[in-house]
């Protein structure tokens, strides 16, 4: 039934009519809600800059919020500018990203500055086609730093804006990403100029009351939901918990926290002893690493963080 809601049926003998009227989101129940209830994020106050909300959407990748914040709030202190940031040493960003996973994500971000300080003025671009050309940033970052530093009217889609358009107007419980999303999310926008803090509430909703285990329906601000209208059907597939303990990104921290906290190369036992376990384990996450470009070899046979190689 796509995003429409069969919302009036009624019969005429042995025929049912039904009239079925566009799913949609009320903008002033939404928006509404969000001016109460938002978070105090640091990267959501007045005089935050485009780059510093792209460094927290870097950050917030698969990311919870209360992990970025205290490293977002030291990393702007001492880069504020791409150009700050694009000066430090490949090594530094590494060591600044600290615990927050992923740290290719870091290693882009160095290189997403390096290129909008010496090809754009130190200023973040404006426009979604302009920001997908930068390194690390991809459809949600583009489309999120254009709408919440630029306020354009794109539609901005998340694991989380996903789940609660899913609920509202398709009445399931959570799906992976489809072609429609983004279509059925501009479809929601108001044409006004309330488009971009639509899709921050959107996005606040989904991250703190249609959340995926618990879903607060009690106290959600909106009046429709086709999932809850339905009496909550189950999900067609059940997501897998990832797990942390054990996997190849688990040895690739330890062996970057060697990195990390050593100013000078280290040998290969240094880096053998974090992960006894399994070293077939180990030796594949030490060539993933030096693969990324995350971990250099010194021509001694020394490994170092990158940028710290030579
Ligand atoms: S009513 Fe419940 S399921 Fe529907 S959007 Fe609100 S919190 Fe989510």
């Amino acid at each position: 039934m796509s995003a429409f809601h069969a919302d009036i049926g009624f019969e005429l003998g042995m025929s049912v009519i039904v009239h079925e009227s566009p799913m949609s989101i009320d903008p002033g129940q939404l928006v509404g809600w969000y001016e109460n209830a938002q978070r105090d994020l640091p990267w959501r106050r007045p005089g935050v800059s485009a780059w510093q909300i792209l460094v927290s959407e870097f950050m917030l990748q698969q990311t919870p919020v209360s992990r970025v914040e205290p490293i977002w709030l030291a990393w702007i202190e001492r880069w504020p500018t791409p150009s700050a940031t694009a000066a430090a040493g490949s090594a530094e960003v590494l060591r600044a990203w600290g615990k927050l996973g992923y740290p290719r994500r870091a290693k882009r971000l160095h290189e997403c500055a390096v290129v909008i300080a010496g090809e754009y003025g130190d200023e973040v671009p404006t426009d979604v086609e302009t920001l997908l050309t930068l390194p690390g940033v991809g459809a949600y970052t583009a489309r999120a730093v254009a709408c919440f530093a630029y306020s354009a009217s794109v539609p901005v889609v998340d694991t989380n804006v996903r789940r609660v358009v899913t609920r509202v107007l398709h009445g399931q419980a959570d799906a992976p990403p489809r072609a429609r999303d983004l279509d059925d999310v501009a479809a929601l926008l108001p044409a006004d100029e309330s488009a971009p803090i639509f899709s921050a509430a959107l996005m606040e909703l989904g991250a703190t009351v249609c959340t995926a285990r618990a879903p607060q329906c009690g106290t959600c601000p909106l009046s429709r939901c086709r999932w809850r209208t339905a009496g909550y059907p189950a999900a067609a597939i059940t997501k897998r918990v990832q797990r942390y303990a054990g996997t190849d990104r688990q040895v690739r921290g330890k062996l970057l926290d060697v990195l990390r906290d050593s100013s000078s190369p280290v040998t290969r036992a240094q880096l053998d002893v974090v992960w006894l376990t399994d070293t077939a384990q180990r030796d594949r996450a030490l060539d993933s690493l030096l693969v990324d470009g995350l971990v250099e070899q010194t021509v001694d046979g020394l490994f170092a963080l990158a940028g710290e190689g030579d």
